[in-house]
């Protein structure tokens, strides 16, 4: 059966109002749609702590620079409503544009620290204010008891927990490991903007990253895998936008990785128009 979708706040909350007077527990996962195994991933996580799961499925234009895709990122509703009838969530939530920046919107999140760390922020300056403007929106509009995100998007996930902490939002976030395809590329909506010829060279992104996650647990620094690493994925093809090195929470800048000191490589890399992004545990 088709789970139900509501479109506005008040069908929303009609929902998890009545959920919540039983004692359930809901659990959002956040996505812009072109659903894939990396979200269904998250809605298991969500079952697996909440009896309740909304699936929020919205294009946020301000995440998207005018230079960017946002017209032509892959819609595809009615395919996403099959894969969570499957999946058995309880509720779709796809809120119009106007249910999300209504008429004379002009209030924003404006995040700093780990959105700030030269990553992500550094190509794209209005994307982590865009994110957690619209983040802020759907975990107020559902407030559930916990919100998931992949680890795939790791600087995002690093952004919304420090917004929970910082304004006090009653949910705990929780970030889930990245799926990946059989040769190692992460699932991506965006991975059908891919020739087959550029699909095939992706799959070196994630195996260069590797590489350089064991040479850096076997105690070499930073400086010392890190250029020679940017050096192969540029002669595979790349253009990189970084390949870094960076503490796994604030995000700062890390020279090697240390005892109880959790680290995290990160990566962006183009291939012809498209942008893939990844990263690995250190
Ligand atoms: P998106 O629809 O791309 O905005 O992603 C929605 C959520 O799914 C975000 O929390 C992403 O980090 C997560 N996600 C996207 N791709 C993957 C993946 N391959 N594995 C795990 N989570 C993912």
């Amino acid at each position: 059966m088709m789970p139900p979708v509501a479109r506005t706040v008040d069908e929303l909350r009609a929902a998890t109002r009545a959920w919540r007077a039983r004692g359930e527990r809901v659990a959002l996962v956040p996505t812009m749609g072109a659903l894939h195994e990396g979200h269904l991933s998250l809605l298991r996580a969500g079952q697996a702590e909440a009896e309740r799961t909304v699936v929020s499925i919205f294009v946020n234009p301000t995440q998207f620079s005018p230079a960017e895709d946002f017209s032509s990122y892959p819609r595809s509703f009615d395919e996403d409503l099959a894969l969570l009838a499957t999946a058995r969530a309880d509720l779709v939530y796809a809120p119009t544009a106007a249910t999300i920046y209504p008429e004379g919107f002009v209030t924003t999140v404006s995040v700093g620290g780990p959105a700030k760390a030269g990553l992500e922020d550094a190509a794209r300056p209005h994307f982590f204010d865009g994110v957690a403007t619209v983040v802020a929106k759907l975990l107020t509009q559902t407030m559930p008891d916990i919100a998931l995100f992949g680890e795939k998007d790791y600087q995002q996930l690093q952004v919304v927990k420090r917004m929970a902490l910082d304004l006090d939002l009653p949910v705990r976030i929780v970030g889930a490991p990245t799926v990946r395809e059989p040769d190692g590329l992460a699932l991506s909506s965006r991975n059908v903007y891919l020739s087959s010829e550029q699909r095939v060279t992706a799959a070196t992104l994630p195996a260069i990253l590797r590489e350089a996650v064991a040479s850096l647990r076997s105690g070499m620094t930073a400086s010392e895998v890190l250029p020679p690493a940017r050096v192969t994925l540029h002669e595979a093809g790349f253009f990189v936008d970084y390949f870094e090195l960076r503490d796994a929470s604030s995000l700062a800048p890390r020279e090697r990785a240390a005892a109880g000191l959790p680290a995290r490589l990160l990566t962006a890399a183009k291939l012809g128009s498209t942008r893939l992004i990844d990263n690995w545990a250190v």
